[in-house]
């Protein structure tokens, strides 16, 4: 599935601009970013269902502006449950193959084979408004993909469910679309479902695209301070470039202390920020003689379930969130504690200050 320079837009708002993405056969897509942001409009776009104002949607090499909805191709599961009321869970699941008018028997086949799948056999006489949600949603899922299509669409399809139902239906969603050898592009606002389940992520903010990569470059070495701060969690400080030392690493100076990243360096403006993740931080009692280590006091203290986040105000003027697992010594730990902060040079990223300024830069609210 290609899009080429697709923009929609409602009257004055431009929902989105400008988009490419290329997906790959057989990839599983993710597409996340605050609310807003255009991911609906993108999916509806690829569907068939709003026709963008510019731009080129090709699915297979051929060209699908202009062409309706049922002969795109695509199977499609929206986050509000549309099954159709007056129809069993096996009528609903059918109506895919039965529409497309293929033989009874060959129908069955595929219509068993998915309710197994979903493991949906008890409930194939009941109605829509007999079964859970997570039930509903795997007949919608099912059906879409009764459909015969290669290509399915799912804009947030477990956004409606209980975190746990959300948590097992996702892997049995990527599970399936790659036994099946289809090809997903799945919308979600839901940083961490993307992260666990998406050969690839498309990070989208005001109606265009951020950046694209697989789920550990997104986390490890985002491109952009935007990433940086939606795609899990960072600590941002501002410092001043010194140089770069005989070694490559790069020397900061923040509030008159030195720092050290290896991060590369690929911009030239004096001014930048620095970003690290909670978990990158290493904190302990003793005094330490690695590069960039830091003292500081433990302000707050929370409990996160498999860790802590701990709150820890430096002797440098920066409040720093560092979060250490429950195995660690991190269970001792109380507010007011002195403690010793190293961030390992390895994980420091270096961005250029942003020309809106900071705040800006990592807001999840739009300014369009
Ligand atoms: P997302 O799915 O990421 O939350 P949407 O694609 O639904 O974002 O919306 C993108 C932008 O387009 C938003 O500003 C939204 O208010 C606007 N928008 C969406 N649908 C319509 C519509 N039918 N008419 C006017 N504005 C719309
Ligand atoms: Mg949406």
């Amino acid at each position: 599935m290609r899009l080429i320079n697709v923009t929609k837009k409602y009257g004055e708002i431009t929902a989105i601009k400008n988009i490419n993405i290329n997906v790959r056969n057989k990839e599983y897509l993710c597409i996340i970013g605050p609310s807003g942001c255009g991911k609906t409009t993108l999916i509806k776009c690829i569907a068939g269902i709003i026709e963008p104002d510019e731009g080129e949607i090709y699915i297979d090499n051929k060209l699908m502006n202009n062409v309706p909805i049922q002969d795109r191709g695509v199977g499609y599961v929206f986050q509000e449950i549309a099954l159709f009321p007056h129809m069993t869970v096996y009528e609903n699941v059918s109506y895919g193959p039965f529409v497309k008018g293929l033989s009874i028997s060959s129908v069955k086949n595929i219509i068993n084979e998915l309710i197994d799948m979903m493991k949906l056999q008890d409930r194939v006489k009941d109605h829509p408004s007999a079964l859970s949600g997570g039930a509903q949603q795997k007949t919608a899922i099912a059906r879409a993909l009764s459909s015969g299509s290669r290509l399915l669409l799912f804009d947030e399809p477990l956004g409606s469910l209980d975190v746990k139902v959300r948590k097992v239906l996702r892997y049995e969603l990527r599970r399936l679309v790659k036994d099946l050898g289809l090809t997903a592009i799945h919308v979600t606002h839901d940083q961490e479902e993307a992260m666990s389940i998406a050969d690839r992520i498309v990070v989208m903010r005001s109606g265009e695209i951020v950046e694209v990569g697989t789920p550990l470059e997104l986390y490890l070495r985002p491109k952009t301070l935007f990433t940086a701060n939606f795609v899990g969690e960072a600590n941002f400080f501002v410092g001043e470039l010194i140089d770069i030392d005989e070694r490559g690493n790069v020397k900061v100076d923040v509030n008159g202390k030195v720092f050290f990243s290896s991060c590369k360096l690929n911009f030239e403006t004096k001014k930048i920020v620095v970003a690290i993740r909670p978990e990158f931080i290493v904190m302990g009692r003793k005094t330490s003689k690695a590069k960039n280590s830091w003292k500081g006091v433990i302000e707050e203290k929370i409990f996160l379930g498999s860790s802590f986040r701990f709150k820890v105000s430096t002797d440098n003027d920066v409040t720093l969130v560092v979060k250490a697992p429950l195995s660690s010594e991190a269970i001792n730990w109380r507010i007011g504690d002195h403690v010793n902060l190293v961030l390992p040079t390895r994980y420091l990223l270096l961005y250029p200050y942003p020309k809106e300024g900071l705040e800006r830069a990592i807001a999840l609210e739009t300014f369009r």
